[in-house]
């Protein structure tokens, strides 16, 4: 274990020391400060420590909340296999967010977001259609179109645009 003071530095009121620090523990860096320090000291050692390296995205939030899923299965159930691949992942996402290699990094989100793109937006939908106040969503029960109408008290008959099927609905 490394554990290097960065500038201590006495403050300005009377008091007792404060030190920005950091230490690395099996590879991994931590970085605080003390109460009372001057915190742009802090940020500039984090600002040349994070220089260049690759940061979050959407694949970066997508192995966290992979990590926090498996994470508490692992103490729900026990099984040793499940915390190691949790603990892969978080690794997976520590050394992505760490990496200098920006390009291959933002390829693999790239692949990433294809992927996905079907479930993605598919939720986006879900949450809209949950979410809208003033609209009702329903499925033609023929050609399994999306139709929006607004929403009013009772039943209301919809004709729907792609085929022109006619089908009543409660649109309240
Ligand atoms: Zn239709």
């Amino acid at each position: 274990m490394l554990f290097s003071i960065i500038r201590p530095e006495r403050p300005r009121r009377k008091g007792n020391l404060h030190f920005v620090y950091a230490f690395a523990i099996d590879g991994a860096i931590f970085a605080g400060y003390h109460k009372g320090y001057n915190e742009v000291i802090l940020l500039g050692f984090l600002q040349r420590f994070l220089y260049g390296r690759y940061g979050g995205d959407h694949l970066g939030r997508a192995l966290i909340a992979a990590y926090l899923v498996l994470y508490c299965l692992a103490l729900l159930t026990r099984l040793a296999p499940l915390s190691w691949a949790a603990f892969a992942l978080a690794f997976w996402c520590i050394f992505r967010m760490l990496s200098r290699n920006t390009a291959k990094r933002r390829r693999e989100n790239e692949k990433y977001l294809a992927l996905t793109a079907p479930l993605r937006g598919w939720l986006r939908r879900r949450r809209m259609i949950r979410t809208d106040k003033d609209h009702r969503y329903f499925k033609c029960p023929n050609c399994g179109q999306q139709l929006r109408v607004p929403r009013v008290n009772g039943k209301i008959k919809i004709t729907c645009r792609a085929c022109g099927t006619v089908f009543e609905e409660n649109a309240k």
